[in-house]
C-alpha cells in the first residue's frame, strides 16, 4: 500500500529536517494553487518497509505569531487535503506556542488523521515540552529527533495504527 504523508507546523520546528531524513527520490511538483508549488517539496519517503509520498510545507516567513499568514494557511490546507495522514510537528525544546495552537485548530477542522510529534527530543528527555502537548487534545505526542533519526520506530507504529 502507498499513501501520502504531509509534514506541517510552524516555521523552524524541523519539518524540512524530518523530510530530508525520510526522503529518497525527489518528485516533481504539480499544483494549481498559486503559491503552493513554490512553497512545497515532495519526495518518495520511507520508514523501514513503509513507502509513501512525502510533502514538506515551507512556512518561510514568521509573520504575525498571533495568527497564520494566508500563505501558510493555504499551503497547509492544500497539503493536508492531499494527504492521507499528516504529522503536526512542534518543537519540544520551545514547547507549545500560540502559533502551534493555530495549526492544531486548522488541522482539527480537516478529516485527515493527524499524528502529533514533538521534535528535537534527542539527549535529555524534554518532559515539559511533551507534557504541554496534551492540552491540544490530539493524543500522546511522539517524541522525535529528526536531526538524529530518533523516534522513527514510534512514528512507524503511529502511521501503521492510523492508516
Ligand atoms: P522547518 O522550518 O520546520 O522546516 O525547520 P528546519 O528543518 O529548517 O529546522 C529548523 C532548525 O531546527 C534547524 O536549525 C535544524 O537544524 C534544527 N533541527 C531540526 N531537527 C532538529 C532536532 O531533531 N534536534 C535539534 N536539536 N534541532 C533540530
Ligand atoms: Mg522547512
Amino acid at each position: 500500500m502507498t499513501f501520502t504523508l504531509a509534514i506541517v507546523g510552524r516555521p523552524n520546528v524541523g519539518k524540512s529536517t524530518l523530510f530530508n531524513r525520510l526522503a529518497g527520490k525527489r518528485l516533481a511538483i504539480v499544483d494549481d494553487t498559486p503559491g503552493v508549488t513554490r512553497d512545497r517539496r515532495m519526495a518518495e519517503g520511507r520508514i523501514a518497509d513503509l513507502e509513501f509520498r512525502l510533502i514538506d510545507t515551507a512556512g518561510l516567513e514568521e509573520g504575525d505569531p498571533g495568527s497564520l499568514s494566508d500563505r501558510m494557511r493555504k499551503q497547509t490546507e492544500a497539503a493536508i487535503e492531499e494527504a492521507d495522514v499528516a504529522i503536526l510537528l512542534y518543537d519540544a525544546r520551545v514547547g507549545l506556542t500560540t502559533m502551534d495552537e493555530h495549526f492544531a485548530k486548522l488541522l482539527r477542522r480537516s478529516k485527515t488523521p493527524i499524528i502529533l510529534a514533538a521534535n528535537k527530543c534527542e539527549g535529555k528527555f524534554i518532559q515539559q515540552g511533551i507534557y504541554e502537548a496534551y492540552a491540544l487534545g490530539m493524543g500522546d505526542p511522539i517524541a522525535l529527533s529528526a536531526e538524529h533519526g530518533e523516534g522513527l520506530g514510534d512514528l512507524y507504529q503511529a502511521l501503521v495504527e492510523t492508516l
